[in-house]
């Protein structure tokens, strides 16, 4: 049986993540949620001293109001790192976990960068939770509801054939992981499509209408994806960049195999 404070059971591998783990996510909600009541007790004590001379209620109904928005961002940011570390819901802050992200990691970013934290790292361990939360939540469907996604630069950057509307244009040459891919998507019966960008994705995503989708990325345009496409869950495969960013990108199969897997329907598994 599992403690009341013990470990996700869907502790994903650093190594996937390059060598990230969660606690740094952790850390960034807490002192996040620091500096916000910090703010607000600033806003409340300051004006609250001229309040007395318009009514002598006010700095009581100002402190009632302040003090409220200092525990819901307690409750908040409590229940969101509980449930990162655990993999549980708790506190029932679950539903409000898509606002409190996207509310949240834009601030955790601007904190880790006045304190030198690299971005991409904050990056990497809010989608490792993201990826543990989507996991330990049990969903699966039919192959036919998930929707691979890729970025185009996974394509070389040679090929002459265009893939963006109609990915069966690949021959399969095997001079980049689009081969792999298709032959997982015709194994498995998965959706695959590529985005040219944001927008193009967002447009797939609504004409697909998946129930889960297993994107490939870098880390800023997952986490940016994981933000936008709330409340369908994204689960984060951080792609590899040999040749630096946008050209030629790699994907490692058995990690992209591994997460479809995960949340296929056991029932239609081959
Ligand atoms: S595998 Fe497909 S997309 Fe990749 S280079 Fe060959 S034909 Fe082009």
């Amino acid at each position: 049986m599992r403690h009341f404070l013990s470990q996700h059971p869907h502790n994903l591998p650093r190594s996937d993540y390059g060598g990230t783990g969660k606690r740094l996510f952790i850390g960034l909600v807490a002192g996040t949620a620091v500096l916000i009541c910090l703010v607000l007790l600033l806003i409340w004590l300051i004006p609250t001293i001229g309040f007395s001379g318009i009514h002598p209620w006010l700095p009581s109904l100002s402190g009632v109001l302040f003090g409220g928005a200092i525990l819901v961002v307690i409750w908040l940011c409590a229940g969101l790192a509980l449930h990162a570390y655990t993999g549980r819901p708790i506190l029932g802050t679950q539903k409000m976990r898509g606002i409190t992200i996207r509310v949240l990691l834009p601030l955790m970013e601007a904190m880790a960068r006045v304190i030198r934290i690299p971005v991409e790292a904050v990056r990497r361990s809010f989608i490792k939770v993201n990826n543990e939360l989507i996991l330990d939540s049990g969903i699966h469907c039919p192959p036919e509801k998930l929707l691979v996604l890729l970025p185009h630069c996974i394509q070389s950057s040679r090929c002459p054939h265009r893939l963006s509307y109609h990915i069966d244009n690949c021959v399969r040459c095997g001079a980049c992981p689009m081969r792999d891919i298709l032959e997982l998507r015709d194994r498995l019966g998965v959706r695959v499509a590529v985005a040219t960008g944001g927008t193009i994705a967002r447009r797939i995503v609504v004409q697909v209408h998946p129930k889960i989708i297993v994107a490939v990325a870098c880390e800023r345009d997952l986490a940016s994806g994981i933000q936008d496409s709330h409340p369908i869950p994204v689960f984060g495969v951080i792609n590899e960049r040999p040749n630096g960013p946008c050209l030629d990108t790699q994907v490692n199969m058995q990690r992209l195999e591994a997460a479809v897997q995960a949340f296929v329907e056991p029932s239609q598994q081959a």
